[in-house]
């Protein structure tokens, strides 16, 4: 049998593992997904643990996804985004990143992308993959992160805006589509953008899923915006990280019906 699994800190919230084993059990696959809470200070253990206990692969989340492509040989995409979030261990050990297909399949199903104006909330490896993906595919690219530094050093690399955060109320008229990659709201209910700062001419998506309807998606649908919760991501990121451990399609809708089944 072979172990799959999801690093991360905190990471009980994860639904990434009804969502594979429902898919292994379809498909007759020998596997188990687990999640497993790393030390913040012990990435490089846990990823080398799993590699020497034979393991099939991993997903990684919050806050490794930058940090862990240094223990990986990245393929291209994952090293021009700079963060993975799909170790495969065989002969060696590669990094993938499918949290920018996840992330763009999930908002074309909204919106159109071309000719948005992007607000990102955040810099970091959720950040670094969607900041990727929608600076080529939108019309202008704005990062706020609470850390200016970060924000700036990302706008520059992919071609966007660094803004402050409290500079947000100034180009939030020009602005279509707003995506919080941070951890704000997670488990909580705080957001850091409140319905009098958006509009209803906007689509607000939260890469964060629990609760599924956060803070800023209720904040959002109270200014009359249309919401996206984090849940198509995790579908369709899910669905390629199977689909690079095991060469097989992922059984999408089984795996979407795995993942309701559990909230409700
Ligand atoms: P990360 O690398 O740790 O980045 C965290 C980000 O949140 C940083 O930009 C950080 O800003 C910001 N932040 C943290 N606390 C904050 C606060 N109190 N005020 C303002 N900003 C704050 O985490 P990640 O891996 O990118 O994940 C971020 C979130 O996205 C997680 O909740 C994760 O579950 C979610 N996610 C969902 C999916 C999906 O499929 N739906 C996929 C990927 C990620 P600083 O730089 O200033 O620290």
């Amino acid at each position: 049998m072979k172990i799959f699994g999801i690093i991360g800190n905190p990471v009980e919230h994860s639904l990434s593992p009804v969502m594979h084993n429902s898919a292994f059990k379809y498909l007759n696959i020998d596997a188990v997904y687990f999640k497993f809470k790393v030390d913040l200070r012990r990435l490089k253990d846990a990823i080398l643990g799993a590699d020497s206990l034979g393991f099939g692969g991993l997903n990684v989340t919050v806050p490794f996804k930058e940090e862990a492509i240094k223990y990986t040989i990245p393929d291209t995409l994952a090293e021009e985004i700079g963060a993975i979030n799909t170790i495969k261990f065989g002969r060696t050990v590669e990094g993938f990143n499918t949290d920018a297909v996840g992330a763009v399949m999930a908002l074309k199903e909204v919106t159109d992308i071309k000719d948005s104006n992007v607000l990102i909330l955040g810099a970091g490896g959720a950040a670094r993959a969607v900041a990727y993906a929608l600076s080529s595919q939108s019309k202008k690219v704005f990062i706020a992160n609470r850390t200016f530094k970060k924000g700036f050093d990302l706008a520059k690399k992919v071609g966007g805006e660094p803004i402050k955060l409290d500079e947000i109320p100034n180009i939030i008229k020009s602005v279509d589509i707003v995506i919080n990659t941070t951890t704000v709201g997670l488990n909580e209910d705080r957001s850091l953008l409140y319905h009098k700062d958006l509009h209803k001419d906007m689509v607000v998506f939260d890469l964060v899923y629990s609760p599924v309807k956060t803070r800023l998606l209720r904040e959002a649908e109270i200014a009359g915006a249309k919401t996206l919760n984090g849940i198509k991501m995790l579908l369709y990121q899910g669905a390629a990280s199977f689909e690079v451990w095991t060469g097989i399609k992922a059984p999408l809708d089984l795996m979407e019906e795995a993942i309701y089944h559990e909230i409700s």
